[in-house]
């Protein structure tokens, strides 16, 4: 997310695509003028969805809306494999479904800061720079599923995470998260608080965002700090016996513990959650589901059958 990608990454990136033999770029990596917009086959669509039991909410006009976006968002944003990955069409609908519900009944125009959808076979690792308050840099290596680029970059997503089945009341989806960012990223760098569009959302129904996602955050914050405060003296996450007790302790979290990074990761997990477990995130947050649900415009706790 915020993390800008390193030089040395950004130069494995254009390296990646710089190996491709001329001739050999793959099609949906032509400019967007040069590809025809796609239609997407009803038998692909069908098993799409059938891979994405959250949109189980959607209406059927909703349904066509979706599809529609999608066909979109291939038309006009390359998309592509990198690492030597080539993309097939299952897994090109598969992302632009859940990256186009984020924006379903908003503006695809929300991923205009976004330059292309890259997908790498497997995680990935970006050196990461952090310069604390006392001046010092520190740097790591991470190993990541998803990232998505700020000013104008890319999102990068791995292949194999992305491929998880989604299972219903599960609590995270990478392709939401990585979007997520991106929204939020329509401002400038992103900080939880995504562009407020005037045609389409209502200021009065928005005003307490910045107070409740604050409180929501700090409230979230303590509860992973009580969680670590359990955990034993001579914690050690590559013990297996100790990897489990975190994920026990974890699971019992509304959030993924990521969301406490901060303001920018609580939003996007925030709308994982809220796509894909919502009564999860209406019973612990009530008030950032609501906020939720008029920034998106949708209310994913609706069922199927009551939005039919
Ligand atoms: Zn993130």
């Amino acid at each position: 997310m915020g993390r800008t990608l390193s030089a040395g990454w950004l130069r494995k990136l254009q390296g990646l695509l710089q190996d491709l033999p001329a001739g050999l770029l793959p099609d949906a990596l032509l400019p967007s003028a040069l590809r025809t917009r796609p239609s997407i086959p009803e038998e692909l669509w069908s098993s799409t969805l059938a891979r994405l039991p959250f949109l189980d909410y959607l209406s059927s006009d909703d349904r066509r809306r979706l599809k529609a976006l999608c066909e979109d968002l291939l038309h006009t944003k390359p998309l592509g494999g990198i690492g030597g990955f080539e993309v097939d069409d299952a897994t090109a609908v598969l992302i632009a479904a859940q990256a186009c519900v984020l924006v379903l009944k908003l503006d695809l125009s929300l991923y205009d800061d976004m330059s292309a959808i890259l997908v790498h076979p497997d995680a990935f690792q970006v050196k990461q720079q952090h310069l604390d308050d006392a001046g010092v840099m520190h740097e790591w290596d991470e190993q990541l599923a998803g990232e998505a680029v700020d000013q104008g970059g890319a999102v990068v997503l791995s292949w194999q995470d992305l491929m998880q089945p989604q299972e219903p009341g599960l609590p995270w989806n990478l392709v939401i998260h990585e979007f997520a960012h991106k929204i939020d990223m329509g401002r400038g760098s992103p900080n939880g608080f995504p562009p407020f569009l005037d045609r389409l959302h209502s200021r009065a129904e928005l005003a307490n965002w910045s107070e409740a996602f604050c409180a929501a955050y700090d409230d979230f914050c303590e509860r992973v700090d009580r969680l670590e405060d359990s955990l034993p003296p001579d914690f050690d996450p590559e013990r297996d016996d100790h990897a489990e007790l975190y994920d026990a302790l974890a699971g019992e979290l509304p959030l993924d513990p990521y969301a406490a990074s901060d303001a920018a990761e609580f939003f996007a997990v925030a709308s994982e959650v809220f796509f894909v477990a919502p009564a999860r995130l209406a019973g612990a947050y009530p008030e950032i589901y609501r906020l939720l649900a008029a920034w998106y415009r949708q209310d994913p706790l609706m069922t199927a059958d009551s939005a039919r």
